[in-house]
């Protein structure tokens, strides 16, 4: 599995929030809630979170040599349903969705970069 993902480059979050790390990550209906080690608490619909995908296939990528450009998907109900979810690294989740597609990694600073709460 890992050089499936070698190529990938992690998003960078719009700014540093440090090294948090999740205590609780749970799904309530739409909703994926993490409880923050630093007593934040993100609340992601599943649709949002599964639009920012950072996979390749969803966002892209560019390194030296070339640049891909995804095409544009198409997204059904079944790909903002999660089917489950697991630890990567220590560092990030790797949602599965129920269309399949799972190949997106969420690094833990990616995520709270993506929670506009302050
Ligand atoms: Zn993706």
């Amino acid at each position: 599995m890992p050089e499936l993902f070698d190529q990938q480059a992690l998003p960078v979050a719009p700014q540093d929030k440090g090294r948090m790390k999740p205590k609780t990550i749970e799904v309530v209906n739409n909703i994926l809630a993490i409880a923050w080690d630093d007593g934040h608490e993100s609340y992601f619909e599943l649709e949002a979170l599964r639009r920012a995908c950072p996979c390749a296939m969803c966002k892209g990528e560019t390194n030296v040599m070339v640049e891909y450009k995804p095409p544009p998907q198409t997204l059904t109900p079944s790909s903002f349903d999660l089917r489950g979810w697991q630890y990567v690294g220590g560092y990030a989740i790797q949602p599965q969705w129920a269309d399949g597609h799972a190949s997106g990694i969420y690094s833990f600073q990616y995520l709270r970069g993506l929670d506009t709460a302050p």
